[in-house]
């Protein structure tokens, strides 16, 4: 491998200079430029490499002693990891959140890294403080629709935020739940609040034996890191069964004044707005009342569904958002920006400052450095992204992006229901839906099958939708993901199902049908399938 000598001269070209023309970097950033399903098609290659082998491209800790050609890097960077990657655009990749971007986002991302700016302080981002404050508040608008004075009054306040820009949907979480909590324990005569004086003196002081957090059993594990996170605990999670899939008020209650009953204080409902197993949206307005009669916060995880309010069609489903005391958003998930782009936001523009911090060097008082009331610090100009999404689509084509994406759903669970070797498990709320293979007569043998027969046929199905899916990923055609839901309809027994995110507006209804023809033809080659159709025949046979 032919090696960069050691020099000054030689770094400060690898500084400054672009890549020749010709030389390999410049030619995949025109690959990329003038086509990126091109590129993506032909070098992310679907081979069928293990883990493992992978892994020996990765082994050594051997720190690279002699600096290497930019464009030799880059061949070795196509060969051993591009190649391995994911094609997150394939239309027939509908098996997670992520996929295809607008185009647009590329340029606008090298513009971003090569602006390299930290919008943990105004010394290092200027316009871009202002802009990321503007981007919080006009998602502040799409939730809590507050009039003109409000956001005059308090998007460019240095005493006041409407939210906090973080990298996801995790981080969002943890800051309003931080947010909570300082609200929750804080100062008041006699005592200096959590922030300083720590949790366990934060329990003597207001003499409770914890502070928990409810949600339904669907809420994301993000909420658990939280809870480890801030100190209160991950057992301190007041979990709640959903065998309809959504967080029942009544239920919510109950438990609520339990919890309060043991002489512990419950700090914040958690609504999930699009679940990310099932897509369901949470009854968030009844939970609102709930949290008004226990006095707790009230949360609502919107990371994937809160997109759905820029339909004017579909954003009634998320009715009683604007009721949450804070609320987190991705803009990575329904709003096509890329990763690194997640959002808490609060009701009350006052809320955030239990988490304010200040430093002498910087986020001095009184400054309007973001950084002083996000957990993250050095942060790049992301926001940028979602402005410019904003205005390039622009609410009018996010609404044209989510509608198709629910109608889409919509059809997709049609053809499940009229296919005889599928079962729709849950029906998408927004644009995720569940479902399982279920060879035809599977059904009427389960309803007249010995219990012990039944426990059999449930272990085959669940068998069958693992090796489904695996097969169907290691084929590298398409991808579905699973997961594992317990269901009324089952009563309460857990299955394993296919999960399935209609993200990605390039997949189209013929994809859709392909891949159910592809996962039925797969289906039919599992041992399961054998073993289903071993339990049939004798029965095929008496009846
Ligand atoms: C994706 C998701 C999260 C986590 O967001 P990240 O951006 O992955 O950190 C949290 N809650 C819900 C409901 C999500 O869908």
């Amino acid at each position: 491998m032919s090696k960069a000598e050691v020099s000054m001269s030689h770094l400060i070209r690898v500084f400054t200079k672009p890549e020749q023309l010709n030389s390999k970097l410049a030619q995949i950033e025109q690959h990329i430029s003038d086509n990126l399903a091109d590129f993506l098609s032909q070098h992310v290659v679907a081979k069928k490499t293990s883990l493992e082998e992978i892994e020996k491209d990765f082994a050594s800790a051997a720190i690279p002693e002699i600096p290497e050609f930019v464009s030799t890097h880059a061949e070795t960077l196509l060969e051993k990891l591009v190649a391995h990657s994911v094609n997150t655009y394939s239309p027939r990749f509908i098996g997670h959140m992520t996929s295809a971007l607008p185009y647009f986002h590329l340029p606008l991302a090298k513009l971003m890294v090569g602006l390299n700016q930290n919008l943990v302080k105004i010394e290092t981002s200027k316009a871009f403080t202002p802009l990321e404050r503007q981007v919080l508040g006009i998602m502040h608008k799409l939730v809590y629709g507050q009039d003109e004075t409000f956001y005059e009054q308090y998007l460019h306040s240095a005493k006041h935020s409407l939210g906090a820009f973080c990298s996801g949907g995790t981080v969002a979480n943890m800051t309003a739940l931080w947010v909570a909590r300082n609200n929750l324990l804080g100062p008041r005569p006699g005592f200096s609040g959590v922030a300083r004086a720590g949790l366990a003196a934060a329990y003597r002081h207001y003499d409770i034996d914890g502070v928990g957090v409810l949600s339904s059993r669907r809420g994301h594990y993000s909420l658990g890191k939280a809870m480890d996170l801030l100190g209160m605990g991950r057992d301190e999670m007041v979990t709640i069964d959903c065998p309809s899939q959504t967080l029942s008020p009544e239920k919510a209650l109950i438990a609520g004044r339990e919890y309060a009953a043991q002489g512990k204080k419950l700090l914040a409902i958690v609504g999930i707005a699009g679940t990310t197993e099932t897509g369901h949206v949470d009854p968030l307005d009844e939970l609102a009342d709930v949290a008004n009669e226990l006095g707790c916060w009230f949360h609502v995880d919107a990371a994937w569904g809160g997109a759905t309010l820029f339909s004017e069609r579909y954003r009634h489903k998320l009715k009683g958002i604007e009721r949450a005391d804070s609320i987190t958003m991705d803009a990575h998930k329904q709003m096509y920006v890329p990763m690194g782009a997640g959002m808490a936001l609060f009701k009350d523009p006052k809320d955030s400052n239990a988490v304010r911090h200040h430093a002498q060097y910087i986020l001095r008082e009184g400054s309007k450095d973001l950084g002083s009331t996000t957990l993250e610090g050095s942060r790049n100009g992301m926001a940028m992204l979602v402005y410019a999404s904003l205005h390039i689509l622009g609410r009018q084509g996010y609404e044209l992006l989510i509608n198709q994406s629910i109608e889409k759903a919509r059809r997709y669970a049609e053809m499940i229901e009229e296919d005889p070797f599928f079962e729709l498990i849950t029906q998408p709320t927004l644009s995720i839906l569940t479902y399982r293979v279920v060879p035809p007569g599977v059904h009427d043998l389960l309803a007249n099958a010995s219990q012990q027969t039944q426990q059999r046929i449930y272990d085959l199905l669940n068998q069958l939708v693992v090796s489904v899916q695996k097969r169907q990923r290691e084929a590298g055609k398409s991808f579905v993901s699973r997961t594992r839901l317990s269901t009324q309809t089952y009563s309460d027994k857990t299955i394993t199902v296919f999960r399935v995110v209609l993200a990605n507006p390039l997949t189209s209804d013929e994809d859709l049908r392909a891949i159910l023809q592809e996962q039925a033809t797969i289906a039919q080659e599992t041992q399961a399938w054998q073993e289903l159709q071993g339990l049939l025949l004798p029965h095929v046979k008496v009846s």
